[in-house]
C-alpha cells in the first residue's frame, strides 16, 4: 500500500470514535483482584496445599523478595559480588514468577530467546526455538538457580507481609505468612510486573454456576491436556473466553481446537501480527564472538525503545516498524522525522488490518476482528494460528462493541440482550499495572522513623532512578516506573540487578550500615521524569484505552508512574554509566 492511499486525518476520526466507545467512567474501578470475593479462583494449582514448614527466625545479609527472573537475576549478580548469606522469599512452590504462574496453553514469550532469556552466554545455554515456550522459560529460571546455588536460599509458598527498617540495629525486620522473622541488612523486591490477576467486574458474575478460572491459574484438572494443547476435557463443553491481549491471542487457538464450541467475547479487537516461530539451530550461533548477547539485546532494546542503530540484528515483527520510522543521522545526532513515523505507523496498522481480511473468510467476522487504534496504543501480539481460529464451525465471536459482556447470569454471559449458556469460562482479563506499589507488592513497609511507605507515596512513587527511595535505607526494587520502559523487561531487570549489586558490595566495602538516595538527588530524577513525560501522557490520553493508559483515567497513587523519557536504552547507558563513574553520585552512606 503506498502512503497515498491512506487519508491519515479520515483514520484519525475513526480511531477517535473507536475510543471513545470504549471509554468508560469506571477506569480502573472496572476490576476487582483475584483473591477477596474470589478466594478460591486465587488458588495455585501448582502448589501442595497441605505444604507446611516450622517458621523460621535468622539475621541474614540480603533478602530477596520475589524468585521470577529479576530475583533470580538479583540472586546470581550478589553471589557474583561473593555476598553468601542469601535468602529469597517466593510466593509459588517453585522458581520462575510469571513464568511459573502463567502455564495456560500455548504460553510463550513474544520476544526472541536470544534476547530474553539472560545470562545465556553466561550458562551457555542454547535455547529450543525462536520464541521460547513459558515451560522451556521456567525450566531455564530452575538452571539459573543451580548454576548460582540460589534453592538453597529459597523459601517457596511464602509471602512477605511486613517490612520494618530498625534504625538501631541497621536491620529490616521482615515477617512472612508462615511466621517467620527474618532480619536483613538489605532487602531486594522483586514482586514483579504484571503479576496480579484481575477480574471484571461485571454485574453477576458471582452468579455464574458454571466453571471459571483466570488464564494464570490454568485448570488442567478440568480442562485436560498441558501446555501444549491436548484440552480433551473440552470435548463435551460450550467455553466462553473473556480477554484478547496477548495472552487471549495464545490461548484461543487451543480452546478452538478442542471446546465443543468457544465463543469469544471480544471488546477490543488485538493488533496480531506474524510470529514465525522456528527452531534454532547450531547455524544460528556460528561465528558469534563472547558479548554477542549483550550487543543483541542493546540492539532490541534501542530500536523498540525508538532509537537509532545502524543495523537490526534481530530483525522480526517488533523490529519491522521501527526499520521504517527509525530516526535518520543528521551530522551524527539521530533525528526523529515525526511526519514519517507517523506514515508508517499508519501504514503498519493498515497491513495488520489487511493480514485480518486475508485469513478470516467470513466478512462481517474479518471486519470486527479489525483493530482501529494507533500501533503504539496497545501492546501488539504476534501469533500464526489465531485469525485462523475464526475460520472453525464451531467458533463464533462475539463482538460486544467495546462494551464487553453486560451482565452475567447463573448460565452463561450476556451481550446486547442475548444469553450465551456456556459451560465453562476462560478469564484473560490481564494483570495490575503500576497502580499503587505496596498494594501490588501486597507489603506494608515502614522505613526510617516509622513512615510508611504507602503515605510517603500517597501522591504516587518518589525514587531514585525508579530502584530506591529516600528514608528507606539499604531497601531496593525492581520496577519500572521512573525507569525505563523497554519490550523486554528483563533486560532492564539485568542491569539493574547489576546496580544493585555493585551498590551492596560497595557499602560492604565502605564499612557503612546504611545506603539511601539523598533527598535532592531523589527530587532531581522525578523532576526529570515527569517533564520528560509530557509528550507520552499526551498520546496516552489519546489512545484508546487499556493498561498503558490505565483504561483512560490515572489515579492520584500513579500519577508520577511515567518512565525515563529518553527511552529504555538511555536509561540502561545512564545506570551503566553512574556504575562506571564511581561512588555512585545521589547516594548518601552512613
Ligand atoms: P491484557 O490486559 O493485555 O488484556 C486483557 C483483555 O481482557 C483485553 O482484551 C481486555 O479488553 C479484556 N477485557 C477486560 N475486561 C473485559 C470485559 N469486561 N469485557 C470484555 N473484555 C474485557 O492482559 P494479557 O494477560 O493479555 O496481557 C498482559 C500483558 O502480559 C501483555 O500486555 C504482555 O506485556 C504480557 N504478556 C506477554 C506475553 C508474551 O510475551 N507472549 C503473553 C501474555 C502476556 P480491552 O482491550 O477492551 O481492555
Amino acid at each position: 500500500m503506498s502512503d497515498t492511499d491512506i487519508d491519515l486525518d479520515e483514520l484519525e476520526r475513526r480511531y477517535a470514535q473507536e475510543r471513545d466507545k470504549r471509554l468508560r467512567s469506571d477506569g480502573m474501578a472496572q476490576y476487582e483482584p483475584l483473591g477477596k470475593r474470589f478466594a478460591a479462583l486465587a488458588r495455585d494449582p501448582h502448589a501442595d496445599p497441605d505444604f507446611k514448614r516450622a517458621p523460621i527466625e535468622e539475621d541474614g545479609e540480603v533478602l530477596i523478595i520475589g524468585g521470577g527472573f529479576a530475583g533470580l537475576l538479583a540472586g546470581a549478580r550478589l553471589r557474583e559480588q561473593g555476598v553468601d548469606a542469601i535468602r529469597i522469599i517466593e510466593k509459588g512452590a517453585d522458581f520462575g514468577g510469571t513464568w511459573y504462574w502463567n502455564r495456560y496453553p500455548g504460553a510463550a514469550c513474544d520476544v526472541e530467546s536470544t534476547v530474553y532469556l539472560p545470562m545465556l552466554e553466561e550458562l551457555g545455554h542454547v535455547p529450543t526455538e525462536r520464541y521460547p515456550r513459558g515451560s522451556e522459560i521456567q525450566a531455564y529460571c530452575g538452571r539459573i538457580a543451580e548454576r548460582y546455588d540460589l534453592r538453597r536460599a529459597a523459601l517457596f509458598q511464602t509471602l512477605a507481609r511486613k517490612l520494618r527498617w530498625d534504625a538501631g540495629r541497621a536491620r529490616w525486620i521482615v515477617e512472612t505468612d508462615r511466621g517467620d522473622r527474618i532480619a536483613a541488612r538489605f532487602v531486594i523486591s522483586c514482586t514483579g510486573l504484571l503479576s496480579n490477576p484481575k477480574l471484571p467486574r461485571i454485574p453477576g458474575i458471582e452468579t455464574f454456576a458454571g466453571h471459571a478460572f483466570h488464564t494464570s491459574r490454568w485448570d488442567y484438572a478440568y480442562t485436560g491436556g498441558d501446555e501444549s494443547g491436548g484440552l480433551t476435557g473440552l470435548a463435551d463443553k460450550v467455553v466462553g473466553i473473556i480477554g484478547t491481549g496477548s495472552t487471549g491471542v495464545q490461548v484461543i487457538p487451543h480452546l478452538a481446537a478442542w471446546a465443543k464450541h468457544l465463543y469469544v467475547f471480544q471488546r477490543t479487537p488485538a493488533s496480531v501480527e506474524v510470529r514465525a516461530n522456528r527452531p534454532l539451530t547450531d547455524d544460528d550461533f556460528a561465528g558469534l564472538e563472547p558479548g554477542w548477547q549483550r550487543q543483541r539485546r542493546d540492539n532490541f532494546t534501542t530500536l523498540t525503545g525508538g532509537g537509532y542503530a545502524p543495523v537490526d540484528l534481530v530483525g522480526d515483527s517488533w523490529t519491522d516498524i521501527i526499520r521504517s520510522v527509525m530516526p535518520r543521522l543528521e551530522n551524527g545526532e539521530p533525528v526523529a522525522d515525526v511526519e514519517a513515523i507517523r506514515r508508517a505507523e499508519m501504514r503498519k496498522a493498515e497491513g495488520v488490518r489487511q493480514r485480518v481480511a486475508a485469513t478470516v473468510r467470513d466478512p462481517e467476522t474479518a471486519e470486527a476482528l479489525k483493530p482501529w487504534f494507533h500501533y503504539f496504543c496497545k501492546r501488539p501480539c504476534f501469533h500464526d494460528e489465531y485469525l485462523e481460529s475464526f475460520n472453525r464451525p464451531n467458533v463464533t465471536l462475539v463482538d460486544t462493541q467495546g462494551k464487553g459482556v453486560e451482565r452475567f447470569t447463573p448460565a452463561g454471559a450476556v451481550v446486547a440482550g442475548t444469553e450465551y449458556p456456556l459451560d465453562c469460562l476462560v478469564l484473560a482479563t490481564g494483570f495490575d499495572f503500576l497502580v499503587d506499589y505496596c498494594e501490588e507488592a501486597g507489603l506494608e513497609i515502614v522505613g526510617d522513623g516509622g513512615v510508611d511507605l504507602s503515605d510517603r507515596w500517597a501522591d504516587g512513587p518518589l525514587t531514585l532512578h525508579g530502584m530506591q527511595t529516600h528514608g528507606f535505607p539499604n531497601f531496593f526494587m525492581m520496577a519500572i516506573a521512573q525507569a525505563g520502559a523497554a519490550v523486554n523487561y528483563v533486560h532492564t531487570a539485568d542491569e539493574q540487578t547489576q546496580t544493585i549489586a555493585q551498590i551492596i558490595a560497595e557499602t560492604r566495602e565502605r564499612g557503612a550500615t546504611r545506603v539511601e538516595p539523598s533527598l535532592a538527588a531523589e527530587t532531581a530524577w522525578v523532576e526529570t521524569i515527569v517533564e520528560g513525560a509530557k509528550a507520552r501522557r499526551a498520546f496516552l490520553e489519546s489512545c484508546t484505552p487499556g493498561y498503558y493508559s490505565y483504561e483512560g483515567r490515572r489515579e492520584r497513587k500513579a500519577a508520577l508512574n511515567d518512565f525515563y523519557a529518553g527511552g529504555p536504552m538511555a536509561y540502561i547507558e545512564h545506570l551503566r554509566d553512574w556504575r562506571d563513574a564511581g561512588g555512585f553520585p545521589g547516594l548518601d552512606w552512613t
